[in-house]
């Protein structure tokens, strides 16, 4: 049986995990990935104290700090649900039910998806959500990005130094990023924005990506744009699926903390992207991992199960 067990292993998962073994109690993370979102990230500017690192390398560093204590890292293991109780169970994938008297839920989020025909059929064929990840396969080619926010906007910028030409979706009236960004993006002579309009179709010829659709809403148009590449760009879901049903969540799908990270059932915790914390970025999800380790500590000594 776990003091701790952290269900997570990306930036909050990893804090939980070295405040709570800095108490010396035994403390396990299982984890689909270690390292969690930052595996996906490119350069990372605003982690405080560092002024530049790479995603992968932040990742590395990560789990070696986490290694350097004693932590049962269970890696590429998937929680499939939690059964609450005095000693909370956790059941994976691979059918294994671990044991812990406290639980961290740190499970993160991932790229929403449009949902229009042809967004999965394509997907990894065209259609991508990680620019620094697919960006240089679309090297000299024609791409949409699809969402006008601070994400969007950034792989817009991102991508036209990679790719032909680069033209922005945005549903709204106008772009939602930061102005800095926008200037950014109004300086580049390869990317077009289009307001109002609404993606309906990514079309295919079997095998790839040849074009998408959007309507027009001030004409209700369809315009046909042909490219080989689509970036979704339009906001994070978090991986809360598996809960539902045991833990209070929001009516966005996130779990419900309060200050001390703490959930709706007793001794169960959570922290990072996937809880109702606003700003989801990689210092504030290591400062929640944190708290809400501190918080299950503090629960620990206070409850009876011996
Ligand atoms: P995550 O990083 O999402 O980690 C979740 C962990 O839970 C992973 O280990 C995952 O495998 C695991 N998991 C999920 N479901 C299950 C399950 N059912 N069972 C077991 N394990 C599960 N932030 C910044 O501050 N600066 C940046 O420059 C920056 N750039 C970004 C660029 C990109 C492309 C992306 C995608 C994100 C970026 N972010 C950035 C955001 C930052 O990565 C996140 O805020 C941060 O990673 C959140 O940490 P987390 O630990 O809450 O969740």
């Amino acid at each position: 049986v776990f003091d701790m067990l952290i269900v997570g292993g990306g930036p909050a998962g990893a804090a939980a995990a070295i405040y709570a073994a800095r108490k010396g109690i035994a403390t396990g993370v299982a984890a689909e990935r270690f390292g969690g979102q930052v595996l996906d990230t490119l350069a990372i500017e605003n982690f405080v104290s560092v002024q530049e690192t790479e995603g992968p390398k932040f990742a590395v560093a990560l789990e070696e700090h986490v290694k350097h204590y004693e932590v049962d890292i269970m890696d590429t293991q998937r929680a499939e649900a939690l059964v609450p109780g005095k000693i909370n169970e956790i059941h994976l994938a691979n059918g294994a039910v671990l044991r812990a008297k406290t639980v961290v839920l740190a499970t993160g989020a991932r790229w929403r998806e449009i949902g229009v025909p042809g967004e999965r059929e394509y997907r990894n064929r065209g259609v991508a959500y990680c620019p620094h990840c697919d960006g240089p396969l679309f090297k000299g080619k024609r791409v949409a990005v699809i969402g006008g926010g601070n994400s969007g906007v950034e792989a817009a910028i991102d991508l036209a130094g990679i790719v032909r030409e680069v033209t922005l979706l945005e549903y709204g009236e106008s772009l939602r990023a930061d102005e800095v960004l926008q200037r950014k993006l109004r300086s580049l002579v390869n990317v077009t924005v289009v307001t109002r309009a609404q993606t309906t179709q990514i079309e295919g010829d079997g095998g790839k990506v040849t074009a998408l659709v959007y309507k027009d809403l001030r004409s209700d148009e369809p315009t046909r744009v042909e490219l080989e590449g689509v970036f979704v760009q339009i906001g994070l879901v978090p991986n809360t699926e598996w809960l539902k049903g045991t833990v209070e969540l929001s009516p966005r799908g996130e779990i419900v903390v309060d200050a001390k990270g703490a959930t709706s059932l007793p001794g169960v915790f959570a922290a990072g992207d996937v809880t109702t914390t606003p700003f989801k970025q990689i210092v504030i999800a290591v400062g929640e991992g944190a708290k809400a380790s501190l918080g299950a500590f503090d629960y620990l000594i206070r409850s009876t199960v011996e």
